[in-house]
């Protein structure tokens, strides 16, 4: 447990009723499905585990499994940060600048809205994402940023895998006509013969997890490059002078993460 809770920051246990919900349980069947089969396809059919590269692509494989889950997880747990219920700032007079929020009874720090799905006010709200069934905001933003770069990458690497795995095994089987495509699955691979012989049910699993893995890669890249070009239009460098309420920032930051005393330096 100790070990799980170093990797993955639950900031409640109770977080993980997160995963019940249609987002995360088809994010983690797309994960699920593409990185199983590329290992599979790499292990059994396409780059067998016996020489240097095959091993190198089978470790990058579990890299990106690895990756992406890490920071897939730590998007959804960690969160994006809850500005506390009946927040008001210290100094009374920096509330003429905010916005008071009904529902949490508290004062909205800057950049900070109500989510009415996470029913709080969020600090430094992006959006509420459905796919981590939670909101984008201060504290999860990098690791949901990183998901949507490497998510992309990792099923282009997978999607190389399906179309030469598929390529491989049946080039020597695959016969086009004026008006038909003749697949003979019969006839044994000449060059390689693996365990398990490369059947229609793999093929259809590997157009299968090519599909996902295609749509994925350009979905979550369309997001990854709205997401960039978002965070330079809304997030210009901030600074006291321009905005009188951003010190609050500072004073939310010591009231969730109160920081020990420091201890006097004893020189000898
Ligand atoms: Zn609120
Ligand atoms: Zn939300």
């Amino acid at each position: 447990m100790n070990i799980i809770s170093a990797i993955i920051v639950f900031e409640n246990l109770h977080e993980v009723r997160r995963l019940c919900h249609w987002g995360p349980i088809i994010a983690l069947t797309v994960i699920a499905v593409c990185s199983s089969m590329a290992i599979l396809d790499s292990i059994i059919w396409y780059w067998p585990l016996d020489t240097t590269s095959g091993s190198i692509n089978f470790i990058m494989l579990i890299n990106w499994t690895v990756l992406i889950l890490y920071n897939y997880f730590n998007a959804m747990f960690v969160g994006p940060g809850y500005i506390p219920l009946e927040w008001k700032p210290e100094n009374q007079r920096d509330t003429m600048y905010l916005q008071f929020c009904r529902v949490c009874e508290g004062y909205k720090a800057p950049r900070s809205h109500h989510c009415r799905k996470c029913n709080r006010c969020v600090m430094k709200m992006d959006h509420h994402c459905p796919w981590i069934n939670n909101c984008c905001g201060h504290l999860n933003h990098a690791y949901f940023t990183t998901f949507l770069l490497l998510a992309p990458l990792g099923c282009i690497h997978a999607a190389f895998i399906f179309i030469m795995t598929m390529y491989s095994q049946l080039n020597d089987r695959i016969s086009f006509g004026w008006s038909s495509v003749k697949i003979d699955m019969s006839a044994p691979r000449r060059v390689h013969h693996p365990i398990i012989p490369f059947s229609i049910s793999a093929f259809a699993a590997n157009l299968f997890a090519l599909g996902l893995a295609l749509g994925t890669t350009i979905a979550v890249g369309m997001l990854f490059f709205i997401q960039v070009g978002v965070e330079e239009l809304e997030c210009p460098a901030q600074s006291p002078d321009l905005n009188p309420t951003e010190h609050l920032w500072d004073e939310l930051e010591h009231r969730l993460h109160p920081r020990p005393p420091r201890h006097p330096n004893i020189s000898a």
